[in-house]
């Protein structure tokens, strides 16, 4: 029978900090597919992770399909606005939650995983972050700061992963990271550079597969997801409203789930999509393909005849 087989892989799933959100899903697929899986905790949100995690909150969504639980490798603190030590601000790098960290930035988590596992000691890298300090404002009141700030957090960091990683990463090895349909339509209330942050992220899925599959056999894609409560989507005050849109005028009238995004990365991932680079999937049930709404047609039935 055809299955998506990850058993030896190592995968790094940075953005997890919570079992709300894509990283903590795509994290349990990865592991249902038999990877050993390390995350990458935001330090902002690592005291709280750690809690949640030690009391038991997590234990029911910790459970695997197939028995046994999610058990993370390694949990690093991971800042993927920062590439190296030198450069973080000193008012970063002394400040509460972070000064006794090991270093938390791009290359000091690659290297850590160098020091903790050996030479190429990953299979499958995701990027499932993403930080707009202006998401609340209109682009057209986005400062330049806050622009800068969402593409700096959302989706150079993507590029630096890559970098980074790629050197490290063993034959066969692939890079995800998430976006959403306000890259290429204009999506009201998505502000603050975040639409532009994900036509950046899309953009450089394509460069990135034929410069680092050129140079280091990896593959690059990205998943555009429908919409989901998760905690950041949620500080975004309106994810419900785009929750509901979609329900009621996809194709496939229904809420997508994260586990159908972890699905989707676990088979990017895997040697059955070994021909797969440079390519943006949709698990949105179909909603990027629609051009209006079906609420603009009252009485569809009256269409078919
Ligand atoms: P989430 O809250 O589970 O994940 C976002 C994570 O990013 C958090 O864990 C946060 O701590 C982390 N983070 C923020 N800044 C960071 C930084 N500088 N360094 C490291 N980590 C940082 O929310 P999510 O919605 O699952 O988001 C995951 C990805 O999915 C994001 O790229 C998001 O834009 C994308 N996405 C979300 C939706 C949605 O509706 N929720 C739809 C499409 C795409």
């Amino acid at each position: 029978m055809l299955g998506i087989d990850l058993g030896g892989k190592r995968a790094f799933v940075a953005g997890v900090a919570d079992d709300g959100g894509f990283g903590f899903a795509i994290a349990k697929k990865l592991a249902e597919a038999g990877a050993s899986v390390c995350v990458g905790t935001w330090p902002p949100a690592l005291g709280v992770f750690t809690k949640l995690l030690d009391s038991g909150r997590m234990k029911e969504s910790m459970r695997l399909a197939g028995g046994g639980e999610l058990e993370f490798e390694r949990i690093y603190a991971f800042d993927a606005e920062h590439d190296l030590l030198d450069e973080v601000p000193a008012e970063v790098r002394e400040s509460r939650r972070y000064k006794a960290l090991p270093d938390f930035t791009v290359q000091g988590v690659a290297d850590q995983f160098v020091a903790d596992f050996g030479e190429r000691p990953l299979d499958i890298v995701i990027h499932s972050l993403a930080n707009g300090p202006e998401v609340r404002n209109p682009l057209l009141r986005t400062s330049r700061r806050g622009y800068l700030g969402a593409i700096s957090a959302s989706s150079y960091s993507f590029v630096s992963m890559v970098q980074r990683f790629a050197p490290i990463l063993r034959e066969g090895g692939s890079f995800l990271s998430l976006s959403y349909m306000a890259s290429e339509r204009a999506v009201p209330g998505y502000g603050g550079g975040m639409s532009s942050v994900k036509a950046a992220l899309e953009s450089d899925t394509r460069l990135l597969s034929w410069e680092a599959g050129r140079e280091y056999g990896v593959r690059v894609n990205c998943i555009s997801a429908g919409a989901l409560a998760s905690r950041a989507a949620s500080a975004v005050g309106f994810v419900n409203l785009l929750i509901d849109y979609g329900r009621n005028n996809s194709p496939l009238p229904e809420s997508i789930h994260a586990g159908e995004v972890g699905a989707t990365a676990a088979f990017l991932a895997s040697p059955l999509a070994t021909g797969i680079t440079g390519s943006v999937v949709y698990v949105d049930k179909g909603i990027h393909a629609m051009g209006i709404a079906p609420a603009a047609f009252p009485d569809l039935e009256d269409l078919k005849s």
